[in-house]
């Protein structure tokens, strides 16, 4: 609860007051602040823009109503009251009558009695307190103009970014008519599509959310293609490998879209995770509830079956419910350890280890029935750590008419009490009978969405791909297993799945038919990927009397015994042995503050599997406070990476982690290095993690390491360095030449004093600064630097280092140049900084520099565009056409450049100016051109990019960029090679036609 109030607080605080889009017309009538933003209410409001603002604003006219927001049939927006506040427009009233459902009823303005249809409305409290209302131009039968339309949804898009809504129709959007059923039935009208208008505006929002960087992607097995954020399965994608536009991290997890859904604005996305390689299946047992014998081989048959798990259910009769500790598990851990040393057991608890049902639907003896189920989970986990690999909370609770959401109770109690005593272990949900049960995981999961780590999902009577017969059954496997894995989210763990001998299998001779039913069932679930199907047990050894099972009564065994010895003989070897952190360093174990940790850890992959890895990759600098999921590097399932946690973390777990850099093989050893940036004087731990993501820490707790850091105590020097010379050449240059700087610098003190790039030598345009080269201060450092006359901005921006620690008595010359490019004169002279302690010396050699107007000398050779690109040629109003450019520096100079940055969008009409990229005189963009430009846009080339970085000579630089075109048209466009300010030195490079039809 307390979480609560402090997620709803910060999601306050970060709100802005204002619509930047809206006009404002502030009216005093708002109740202030709220009490939560539950819902957006659409209004019609039976008039006139002009007339509607004027009326919800003034409160002499009407001091009864007000509203947020007006929207116009031309898109102008006004905005009355804050959306922190509220307004005066969806209130009711509340009426205490004991004899009521809830308590009392609700009366409208004119206290009329009303039947709210809104489930999410709060008895007893006035909706305008928790609600935003949106007012409409026009009248309720009309249909809303495209241009209102629009305005409206990008003004949703807006409002669910302040309060991170994602729009419900009729729940979080809904109508006026939703609150006063009576008097505004209207409001705001038969033609708003509620539907339509949520799904457009998250569209909108998750869009926005995609983070470009285009590629091909493998997904391995089968994965759903969703509609987010509803979680809508679209189709699937199999085995396939796809184009990918970029990716989004939501919800905890990276996902993917292809260009087709990014441009046709389809919010259809597929998990990161699908693109990770898994092991093949290796088939494990489900063992039928009894005692020892009669339900399990012997340690002989256990070990000719080799299945890799066995699962099993806990009886209350053996359980200790202070200890956790449960006979029979020990009895079944000894015997699968005679068997298969590496052989994992999955604890099953249920009612009849609680030995107590659960009380039926509705009871008030449920949240007792939770507790005690819950701590059973927890002692339970807490004993066998270490022991059993994996728990599953209760079994087919919908066969055990436990309501979803009850049961999703149950599991939400119990997942945090097992990992808070055993956070390695794998927590399974129930099993949910038998294989068509999706309405129930789908209530499951919406209630309990992070309490497992993997959905338990039960196969029984489905078809194996048509096997035994067309209509056998209730459905498919293949389609049981994707639906499920898609509404789990998550991995599945198919905690039963089996088959009798009594089934009708037709002409089929049953015993056969079951084994064969096995091997198919197998095959699929190997095939779907192990993204879909994690595990999978086979139901079951032996059941007395019954023809389940794979020996009959006296111990026989039948085909469906040999065909499992067959699978498991088959499947690649499970991994055997571990991964594991060999060595940890981290050094230095002093360091001042703003200085870096560098770590270094060592895994070696002692199994004989390949594990896979992910990003980041080895390298990256964390500053202090940031997190993996803060630099956008999400937990991919499955992938490891090593992590690095510390004494007194709150928050996320190993906040600073590193992928592998790439798969680690077999045997194979490799040093992960990485750095975090100390910013905050403190002692304290650090150690090592390596962690398989979303699945388990392999390891934690490795190379624990004490670290200081504290504030610089660099002991002052006696006496200063001293600025001898200072000379700036020439003084009269021309527009895009150099100006030469020599700075002679003596250390007068008794210690070598420090420095810091950059280097002697380095060339400057004018208008940069030293940190927009990443040269930022670093404490203590002496540099020397330039100012200049009417300088706005940062302090000395031309600034170099001595190139190496000047030590005492030492004299030299530190050279520099700076491109002059805006013709004046000006002053320009020289000091000396000791990096964020002091300016030792300023204002030496003050110099009138003039620059006059002039042009650099051409180079020898030129710069070409070899190839250029434009696609899609063909496409819709409003949607993107990427170009890709290569270009060739055949000059013998150096090609410098400025932004934008290559993956820049414009959107048609916009051009460099506008979007704030003036030219730098002498450097290098390349640009894109159309035909009748000259009537839209005075400015040749409009569309311009960097060309990513410096271009020597000889080197190459492929430039992607991005022009969102809005108009209807059929016109030729080309790329050209420009040097600023407007030297198109290569014109009309690839000319293409680009046809743009009606959205
Ligand atoms: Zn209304």
């Amino acid at each position: 609860m307390k979480n609560k109030i402090r997620a709803t607080e910060a999601a306050l605080d970060m709100a802005i007051d204002w619509y930047p889009q809206a006009e404002k017309h502030e009216t005093p009538k708002l109740y202030p602040g709220n009490q939560g933003r539950r819902a957006v209410v659409i209004h019609i409001a039976e008039g006139s823009y002009e007339a509607a603002v004027r009326w919800l604003q003034d409160a002499q006219l009407n001091p009864n109503s007000s509203a947020h927001f007006v929207i116009a049939k031309d898109a102008r927006v006004a905005q009355l009251v804050s959306v922190n506040d509220g307004a005066w427009a969806n209130g009711l009233r509340w009426n205490v009558d004991a004899s009521q459902p809830n308590g009392g009823y609700w009366t409208n303005g004119r206290g009329v009695r009303v039947n709210p249809s809104w489930p999410d409305i709060v008895p007893g409290q006035n909706p305008n307190f928790y609600t935003i209302s949106i007012e409409h131009e026009g009248y309720y039968q009309e249909t809303w103009t495209p241009e209102m339309y629009a305005a409206n949804n990008e003004l949703l898009v807006w409002i669910a970014e302040q309060f991170d809504i994602w729009w419900v129709p009729y729940r979080s959007l809904i109508g006026h008519y939703a609150i006063d059923n009576v008097d505004r039935p209207n409001c705001p009208g038969p033609t708003v599509n509620f539907v339509k208008m949520a799904a457009d505006a998250n569209t909108t929002r998750i869009l926005k959310m995609v983070v470009p960087q285009t590629g091909t992607k493998h997904v391995y097995g089968t994965t759903a293609l969703l509609s987010l954020p509803t979680n809508t399965i679209i189709s699937y994608l199999r085995d396939v490998d796809t184009e990918v536009y970029g990716y989004l991290d939501y919800r905890g997890k990276r996902w993917y879209i292809t260009p087709y859904s990014f441009n046709n604005k389809q919010p259809y996305f597929f998990e990161a995770a699908s693109t990770v390689p898994t092991p093949a299946l290796f088939p494990s047992l489900s063992l039928n509830p009894g005692y020892r014998d009669s339900v399990t081989p012997s340690a002989g048959e256990l070990r000719d079956l080799a299945p890799q798990w066995v699962r099993v259910l806990l009886f209350a009769q053996y359980q200790n419910f202070n200890t956790g500790q449960n006979t029979e598990l020990d009895w079944l851990l000894d015997r699968v350890k005679q068997a298969k040393p590496n052989m994992q057991v999955l604890a099953l608890v249920n009612p009849e280890t609680l030995g107590e049902i659960p009380p039926p639907t509705g009871s008030a003896n449920w949240s007792a029935y939770i507790t005690k189920a819950s701590n059973l989970a927890q002692k339970v986990a807490q004993f066998y750590r270490g022991k059993i690999s994996a728990l599953e909370v209760w079994n087919e609770p919908d066969v055990q008419q436990i309501l979803p959401e009850n049961y999703a109770a149950l599991l939400s109690a119990a997942y945090p009490k097992i990992k808070a005593v055993n956070p390695d272990l794998p927590v399974i949900s129930a099993g949910i009978c038998c294989g068509e049960g999706f309405e129930y995981l789908r209530r499951v999961v919406a209630a309990a969405p992070n309490a497992f780590d993997f959905a338990g999902w039960h196969i029984y009577a489905e078809r194996a791909d048509g096997f035994p017969s067309a209509n056998w059954g209730f459905g498919e496997i293949r389609n049981s297993i994707n639906q499920a894995r898609a509404i789990a989210g998550k991995p599945l763990w198919i905690t039963e799945i089996g088959a009798q001998l009594d089934y009708d299998w037709g002409n089929l001779p049953p015993p056969q038919a079951v084994a064969d039913y096995m091997n198919r069932a197998f095959a699929i679930m190997n095939d779907v990927g192990r993204n879909q199907v994690a595990q999978a047990f086979w139901f079951t050894w032996r059941i007395a009397g019954e023809s389940w099972g794979m020996v009959d009564d006296v111990g026989t065994k039948r085909p469906a015994w040999f065909m499992f010895q067959e699978l498991a003989k088959n499947a690649p070897q499970p991994p055997t042995g571990i991964a594991e952190i060999t060595n940890v360093m981290l050094t230095p174990t002093t360091l001042d503050t703003g200085q870096v940790l560098n770590v270094s850890i060592t895994v070696r992959n002692g199994t004989n599997a390949t594990i896979p890895t992910q990003a980041p990759s080895p390298g990256l600098v964390y500053n202090e406070g940031e997190t993996f999921l803060s630099r956008g590097y999400a937990e991919v399932n499955g992938a490891y990476r090593v992590g690095i946690d510390f004494d007194g973390r709150t928050g996320i777990d190993h906040p600073y982690r590193w992928g592998l850099g790439s798969a680690l093989a077999p045997n194979e050893t490799r040093t992960i290095t990485g750095q975090i940036r100390l910013n905050k004087a403190a002692v304290k731990n650090y150690w090592a993690g390596l962690v398989q993501e979303q699945i388990a820490w392999k390891q934690d707790n490795v190379g624990k390491t004490l670290i200081t850091v504290k504030q610089p105590t660099t002991p002052p020097p006696t006496g200063n360095p001293t600025i001898l010379a200072v000379s700036f050449a020439p003084q009269t240059v021309q527009a895009g030449q150099l100006l030469n700087v020599s700075i002679t610098v003596r250390n007068d003190t008794n210690v070598a004093l420090a420095t810091q790039g950059p280097n002697p030598g380095f060339t400057y345009l004018e208008g940069e600064s030293f940190r927009s080269h990443g040269f930022t201060e670093q404490r203590d450092a002496f540099r020397v630097g330039v100012d200049f006359e009417g300088r706005t901005g940062i302090d000395h921006p031309y600034r170099w280092g001595f190139g190496s620690a000047l030590n005492p008595g030492e004299t030299r010359v530190i050279n520099g140049a700076i491109r002059l490019n805006k013709v004046g004169t000006k002053k320009y002279w020289a000091g000396l900084v000791r990096e964020q302690v002091a300016w030792l010396q300023d204002n030496q050699g003050a110099t009138n520099i003039t620059v006059s107007s002039g042009t650099p000398p051409p180079p020898t050779g030129k710069p070409i565009i070899t190839v250029v690109q434009f696609s899609p040629t063909s496409l819709e109003q409003g949607q993107i056409v990427q170009v890709k450019v290569t270009v060739k520096n055949d000059s013998s100079q150096t090609l410098t450049t400025q932004g934008p940055d290559a993956g820049f969008l414009y959107n048609e009409g916009d051009n460099f100016l506008t979007k704030g990229f003036a030219p730098i005189s002498g450097a290098w963009r390349i640009g894109v051109d159309y035909d009748g430009r000259s009537s839209v846009d005075p400015n040749i080339y409009p569309y311009r990019w960097s060309l990513g970085g410096s271009l020597a000579p000889g080197q190459s630089a492929v430039i992607v960029g991005f022009v969102r075109l809005n108009r209807r048209q059929s016109v030729d466009y080309w790329a050209g090679l420009i040097q600023e300010a407007n030297n198109v030195i290569v014109d009309r490079a690839g000319v293409t036609r680009i046809n743009v039809v009606k959205a």
